[in-house]
């Protein structure tokens, strides 16, 4: 057992100053990740603060402008939320297909996009060399069991995933992260709250010490109205996507006006896919262009023997994500 010390939260500023001078404290919120973590001794911080009891984070406001959910709001409960279901289909899905229901009832939304990756080589521990948890040591993954890491935006230093299902959702459709910190309140894009590893595999986000995620803001768009997030994993439920798409569409005239395509579980970090949107911007829907707009999504995977399967299977998941999204406009 190694000993930490927990701090129960009295008010977001001191949640906020514990934790920016204690540099390897953490908060916590549902644990899901945390104390997994810390059983598995990847993580070991000294200070965990609790910010579970802090008020005003657990809110789901769904107004014209758009959809602002508290940090501390549980996976389930925007998942199951009847209006962000009808108005936001892939931000619920993304939620409702991530985990198990025991999780989700327990996980946070905020907790959920500061999850770490699933390599098997960092959550392994001290036997394996792994850069993201022991800077310096190397990267056992590479040349090793990679079947579920990174096809894209990996470095000679790491090849992990970012295995999180809501991000994709959240980077799709233009999200904002606010958070509050040392330096005040400032709004982080959703695409760029995720580092790719470089040389520091280690570092993972733009966070620092003391940032507190609050709210995540999602703007309204006609294209989320009209959209999908479609996970292929190794089993129906409780598994991480071997690929994913969260894809939404606006079609104006028999056209597509405005499309939005995000590709998870094969990058080192949530991607956009601007390429493949050009593919389908102002053209009639067909199941060939679908296609195309998943073979651009897919274009420069770096692929090895173990996980090129998944470049076919990200095609098929982009097209049939597209063909989902069309069938609810
Ligand atoms: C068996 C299993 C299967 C899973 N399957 C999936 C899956 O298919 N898809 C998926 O997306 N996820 C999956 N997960 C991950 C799960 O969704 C996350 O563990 C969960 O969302 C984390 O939320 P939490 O509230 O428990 O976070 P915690 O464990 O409390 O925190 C996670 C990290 O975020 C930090 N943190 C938490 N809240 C904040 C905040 N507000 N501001 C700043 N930092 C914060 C913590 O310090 C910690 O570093 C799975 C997890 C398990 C254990």
């Amino acid at each position: 057992m190694r000993p930490f010390a927990h701090v129960r939260a009295a008010s977001l500023e001191q949640a906020i100053a514990v934790t920016a001078r204690t540099p390897d404290a953490r908060f916590l919120a549902g644990g899901t990740t945390l104390f997994d973590l810390m059983k598995l001794n990847v993580e070991a911080p000294s200070t965990v603060v609790d910010i579970t009891t802090l008020p005003d984070l657990q809110d789901i406001a769904v107004g014209r402008r758009g959809l602002v959910v508290g940090a501390m709001a549980k996976m389930a409960d925007v998942a199951d939320h009847r209006e962000v279901g009808a108005r936001y289909p892939a931000l619920a899905e993304s939620l409702g297909k991530a985990a198990s229901q025991q999780l989700r009832n327990m996980a946070t939304v905020g907790g959920n996009l500061l999850q770490r990756t699933r390599c098997a080589y960092f959550r392994g521990g001290a036997s394996y060399a792994c850069n993201k948890r022991d800077p310096g040591s190397g990267c056992a993954a590479i040349g090793g069991a990679d079947r579920n890491l990174a096809l894209f935006g990996t470095s000679a230093s790491c090849i992990a995933n970012y295995p999180g299902d809501w991000a994709v959702a959240l980077v799709a459709f233009d999200a904002e992260i606010e958070v509050l910190g040392p330096r005040g309140l400032r709004r982080i894009p959703a695409e760029t709250l995720y580092r790719e590893p470089g040389a520091t595999p280690h570092i993972e986000t733009v966070l620092e010490p003391g940032d507190l995620v609050i709210r995540i803001h999602v703007p309204a768009s006609p294209a989320l109205r009209a959209s999908t997030y479609h996970k292929i994993r190794d089993r129906a439920s409780y598994a991480f996507a071997l690929v994913s798409a969260a894809v939404g569409v606006d079609v104006a005239g028999g056209r597509i006006r405005d499309v939005r395509i995000a590709l998870g579980g094969v990058g080192a970090r949530p991607l956009r896919v601007r390429d493949a949107e050009a593919v389908l911007k102002g053209q009639v829907f067909t199941r060939a262009l679908a296609i195309e707009a998943g073979e651009a999504a897919m274009r420069g995977a770096r692929t090895s023997a173990h996980n090129a399967f998944r470049v076919p299977l990200g095609v098929q998941t982009v097209a049939d994500a597209i063909g989902i999204a069309m069938e609810r406009t």
